[in-house]
């Protein structure tokens, strides 16, 4: 298997100044996987639900190649449910609900099949979950990437910085990366966080795009300028899930690759913004996708012309 993904599978509420909606299907895991089965055919998911997640989602997750035999669903329980409500300028929200239900006791088991993963995409989930799966793989995945939130941070800071610790790299958004380094500058915040472990950072800053961090070098990527943004949430799970999924399809996670795969999350973040939850993850193709790739491509390319 190429690779493994481990996040909330799930139910969202969400507010913007645009609409709003009842409970639709979200998760971090949901958008990771979707997101990276653009690029890679041969997948796994490890995750939790209660019997009132709709089989037509997973349905749809197996359509798209990913293999669900990870995902527990729990009879008479009920799913993960997150609300929140944007502020106007959409980059930033409040949390309103988290109701972890089957994920308060979730025993993440790693089916034989996914054993010998070569890449391990650790999605927003209890920091104790994301390491038992960690512990429970025989081989060590050639990368293991992690992504978290502040919710995590204030209830289990011990239990994710053991975590963090084992990661190679961290996925985070500047105002998590402030409040886990305790730094205001990213760059300082940079090395306090890579200090706790992983070698390589991104700092996702939403609609003003991404750094990735490693050793002395940065890299910056910007977010495609969009006339349309309807609804961020799990913008940064699709990040992740193009980023993991290009660097497993390609086999390859040098710092160079990696520049290339934070441009095919981008691209990927960008159409999940244009609709509510993962409906428009569902309705795009490759094409569409390579057109936004290129497109961001052009958008940062300039011919120097300095004198000497
Ligand atoms: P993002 O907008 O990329 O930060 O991700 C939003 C997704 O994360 C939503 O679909 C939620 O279901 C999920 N989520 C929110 N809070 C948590 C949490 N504490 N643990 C796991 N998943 C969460």
């Amino acid at each position: 298997m190429k690779l493994l993904t481990v996040g909330s599978v799930a139910f969202d509420a969400i507010e913007t100044p645009f609409g709003k909606t009842d409970k639709i299907v979200g998760g971090a895991g949901t958008f990771i996987s979707l997101a990276s089965s653009f690029f890679v055919k041969s997948q796994g998911i490890i995750s939790v639900v209660g019997d009132d997640f709709p089989n037509s989602t997973i349905t749809e997750m197996q359509n798209k190649g990913i293999n669900t035999l990870g995902l527990q669903i729990k009879t008479g329980e009920k799913s993960f449910f997150w609300s929140g409500k944007y502020h106007n300028d959409m980059n930033s929200r409040d949390t309103i609900t988290t109701e972890l239900n089957v994920l308060e006791n979730f025993d993440p088991i790693v089916p034989d099949e996914y054993q010998n993963s070569d890449y391990l995409m650790l999605g927003n989930l209890s920091p104790q979950v994301q390491r038992q799966v960690i512990e429970r793989l025989e081989k060590r995945p050639k990368l293991i990437a992690m992504d978290t939130m502040n919710f995590w941070m204030d209830i289990a800071l011990d239990e994710l910085k053991k975590t963090i610790s084992l990661v190679d790299v961290l996925i985070i958004n500047d105002e998590e990366a402030r409040q886990l380094s305790g730094q205001y500058s990213l760059v300082k915040a940079s090395k306090t966080i890579r200090s706790m472990g992983p070698k390589y950072l991104i700092i996702k800053k939403g609609e003003h795009g991404a750094l990735l961090f490693h050793e002395k070098e940065i890299f910056f990527a910007p977010a495609l300028p969009l006339e349309d943004v309807f609804d961020p949430t799990g913008a940064g799970d699709t990040f992740a899930g193009g980023f993991m999924g290009y660097l497993a399809s390609s086999n390859n996670h040098s710092f160079e690759n990696m520049k290339r795969a934070i441009i095919a999350g981008s691209a990927l973040a960008s159409f999940c913004v244009e609709k509510f939850g993962t409906k428009r993850l569902l309705e795009i193709n490759s094409e569409l996708l390579n057109q936004r790739i290129s497109e961001l491509n052009k958008l940062t390319a300039y011919k120097t012309n300095q004198t000497s």
